[in-house]
């Protein structure tokens, strides 16, 4: 059985949602490849490289304390085709709400019918960090709020800096 994970998203910062899930599908995977997409029409707050540093430092004691290997890849095509490119037997995404539920299942009965071959696994957010939403952390920051409880040191320094720079 392939048990190699891809995990799609912006990570427009990495949260300690998406932390979360990372985490968890240590349970499922040996492997997870994390992949940022970086499609044009999508602006993002945050570069690709550093969607990518911050990733792969924030997940380094996860795979560390897990044993399982976690690697960063950009995309700018299909998930699916991403998913290809990675080896990957599952996509991995989270569910929040309800909005996130009706998006997502679409999603992935969409890219079931593109994929056959895959198959993506929903895993509900946990109850802790269920309402962090990297769009809600950027317009907090830009606020001047306090965003320590929903994503990495290493993270909040960078949102800083580019909402500084905008
Ligand atoms: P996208 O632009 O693909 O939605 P995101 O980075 O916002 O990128 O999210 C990537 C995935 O992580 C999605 O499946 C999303 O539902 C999930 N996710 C985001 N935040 C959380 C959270 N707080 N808890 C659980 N899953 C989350």
């Amino acid at each position: 059985m392939n048990r190699t994970g891809f995990y799609p998203g912006s990570f427009d910062p990495v949260t300690y949602g998406h932390l979360d899930i990372i985490a968890r599908s240590a349970r499922l995977v040996e492997k997870l490849v994390l992949g940022v997409g970086t499609h044009p029409g999508k602006q993002s707050l945050l570069s690709e490289r550093t969607r990518v540093e911050l990733l792969e430092q924030v997940t380094k004691p996860i795979a560390e304390h897990t044993g399982i290997k976690i690697n960063v890849v950009t995309f700018a095509d299909l998930a699916v085709d991403a998913a290809r490119r990675a080896h990957a037997g599952l996509i991995i995404r989270g569910l929040r709400d309800a909005s996130d539920f009706d998006y997502e299942v679409q999603m992935g009965q969409m890219n079931g019918a593109l994929a056959p071959d895959i198959e993506t696994v929903f895993l509900a957010a946990s109850p802790a960090t269920r309402m962090i939403a990297s769009s809600l952390v950027k317009q907090i920051t830009k606020m001047g709020g306090d965003i320590t409880l929903f994503i990495p040191n290493e993270a909040q320094a960078a949102v800083a800096a580019a909402i500084k720079k905008s």
